[in-house]
């Protein structure tokens, strides 16, 4: 699958991911959905709603507490993700996926975010290393909901 953007969206991603630092940021992707892939048409930033209280009621015993804080996971509230449904509807458009950074870390899927995504959102993950991004990918689930590469292609 192929997921087409332009230059200026890259560039909200990359500053996003920066302004955030070393935090991660968090946001919803509008597009539409076409034969082969994707197109993105407007990067909606979101707050990293992410709190203790989303890490109580998400996360399991399991975890370490230093996975429980904004550097290491982001969560959008369901009030934004309506809202940007709504925004969407009215242009026809789908919320198509999320992105969000990594501070410090590969622009790689955690196990994290392989469990709670959705299978048919694009996942674009920057990478950022003191303050600045260096890496941007994007990844699907495949039909065993493990995440394959997807590649960006920028238009315009
Ligand atoms: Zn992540």
């Amino acid at each position: 699958m192929i997921l087409e953007l332009r230059e200026e969206h890259l560039r909200a991603i990359r500053e996003s991911g920066e302004r955030s630092y070393p935090y991660e940021c968090c946001g919803l992707l509008l597009g539409r959905t076409i034969a082969g892939g994707k197109v993105l048409v407007e990067v909606w930033e979101t707050e990293n709603a992410w709190d203790g209280e989303s890490a109580r009621s998400f996360v399991s015993d399991s975890d370490t507490s230093n996975d429980f804080t904004q550097e290491r996971r982001y969560t959008i509230a369901p009030e934004t993700m309506f809202a940007a449904q709504r925004s969407a509807r009215e242009r026809q458009l789908d919320i198509i996926g999320i992105y969000h950074s990594h501070p410090n870390h590969p622009a790689v899927p955690s196990e994290c975010d392989r469990l709670w995504a959705w299978q048919q959102y694009s996942y674009i993950i920057a990478s950022v290393r003191n303050g600045k991004t260096i890496d941007i990918r994007s990844w699907q689930l495949d039909g065993d909901r493990q995440f394959q590469p997807e590649e960006l292609r920028i238009c315009g």
